[in-house]
């Protein structure tokens, strides 16, 4: 161990003070006594470190209260020096040291007051804890506190604005459903008429007058317009007939005899395409869906691939199905056309045509969106322009 300056050895009592000294000087919080007014009588190392003063710039020259932020200052003098003198202590008064270099420490104070035999203030003890760190993690907290508020503020508006939408495309639909309804059934009775008309007329006219090559062209032109509005009807009354049987009964539905009957429906279209179909329904022979919408999926997406053809090669058109956990897949896909990024977010609402070439009503797509949602089943579209496209409806796995 060290040596006095005599070089003896030091006793245990000096050695004890020698660490005292040690501890008083190098505590990891500032030390300081002062009289009671404040002014300073005796300061550790660690305080004099933080506030880079020389011990004789403050000892006997400088007041407590001068070793902190004005604020602090005013707040000690009014709350925390009466306090002192009540109850003898103050605990965990949060202060800012101010350095001699202009800048601030955040501390908490402690101090204890000592009086002599007769209760006359003598000295006042003083403790500050440096809280640096703690103030730092306490404003992080606070920032994040801040964050977290401002995230769950901007939620609720987007719920909201969700909500909102949600609230206007329910009532679109509704509003569309009500639309479709109305046209199906307000227009049937105008075209079967018109329908009868042209007959009439066809009838009434003479017959060297029918067999003018430019009046039997009109009327066949006629003709063909009454089918096609006919035919528009016919599926926007589908779709109507489907809003309002939503839960038509499922059964368990053989894939392959259900594609041959669409091909006997499908065999003109099919020999003047000369097209080709293949069926891979190994992996998933079976569905378990309404048949008569079943149908209508497959029968409109295998259609389409034959329609939306691509001229400079023969149609092929792959009817795949196969089951993952929960759902089964079915997937069309065709040689055809294709359909642009935009095209492919169109085609599912109702009358886009985005082909003109060949007739159509621009329902067929909308109608097995209709059903497949209606299963809470799923259909996507993938496509490139020129190549082809791929349809796939996933519908739920009955357990
Ligand atoms: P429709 O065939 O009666 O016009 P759909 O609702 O079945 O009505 O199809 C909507 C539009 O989507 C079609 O007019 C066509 O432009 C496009 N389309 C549908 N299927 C295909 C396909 N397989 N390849 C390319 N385009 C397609």
């Amino acid at each position: 161990m060290t040596a006095d300056n005599n070089d003896k050895p030091l006793n245990s009592h000096q050695m004890q003070e020698n660490a005292d000294d040690l501890h008083y000087e190098h505590a990891t919080c500032g030390y300081c006594s002062c009289l009671p007014n404040g002014t300073l009588v005796k300061v550790n190392q660690t305080l004099l470190q933080w506030l880079g003063y020389a011990r004789e710039e403050l000892v006997a020259h400088r007041r407590l209260q001068q070793l902190l932020t004005m604020g602090g200052a005013l707040h000690f003098g009014m709350y925390g020096e009466p306090l002192l003198l009540l109850q003898g202590y103050v605990r965990e008064l949060s202060y800012q040291l101010r350095h001699q270099d202009g800048t601030t420490q955040p501390v908490l104070l402690n101090a204890n007051l000592v009086r002599d035999a007769d209760g006359t203030p003598l000295m006042v003890h003083v403790m500050l804890f440096d809280i640096t760190a703690r103030r730092q993690y306490e404003q992080e907290l606070l920032r994040a506190k801040k964050l977290a508020d401002h995230q769950r503020e901007q939620l609720a508006e987007l719920n909201a604005a969700l909500l909102e939408n949600n609230r206007l495309l329910t009532r679109t639909n509704a509003d569309l459903d009500t639309f479709i309804y109305t046209a199906s059934h307000d227009l049937k009775a105008p075209i079967t008429n018109i329908e009868g008309l042209v007959k009439l007329l066809t009838h009434q006219l003479p017959a060297e007058v029918l067999q003018q090559q430019q009046v039997a062209h009109i009327i066949t032109l006629m003709q063909a317009s009454v089918d096609r509005f006919t035919e528009t009807i016919h599926q926007l009354s589908d779709i109507t007939r489907l809003q309002q049987s939503q839960a038509a009964p499922a059964e368990s539905v053989d894939l392959a005899p259900l594609l041959d009957d669409i091909c006997l429906d499908l065999a003109p279209q099919l020999t003047e395409a000369r097209a080709q179909l293949t069926f891979a329904l190994d992996q998933c022979p079976r569905v378990h869906f309404a048949p008569r919408h079943l149908r209508s999926i497959l029968y409109n997406l295998l259609s389409n691939g034959i329609k939306y053809c691509h001229p400079d090669r023969v149609p092929v058109v792959q009817v795949r199905c196969h089951r993952n956990d929960t759902q089964v897949v079915l997937e069309v896909q065709d040689n055809g056309l294709g359909l642009s990024p935009k095209q492919q977010a169109q085609i599912f609402g109702p009358f886009q045509r985005l082909h003109n070439h060949v007739e159509g009503t621009g329902i067929g797509l909308y109608a097995v969106k209709r059903i497949v949602e209606n299963a809470d089943g799923t259909i996507t579209v993938q496509s490139q322009p020129g190549l082809g496209s791929t349809f796939t409806v996933t519908l739920p796995e009955v357990a």
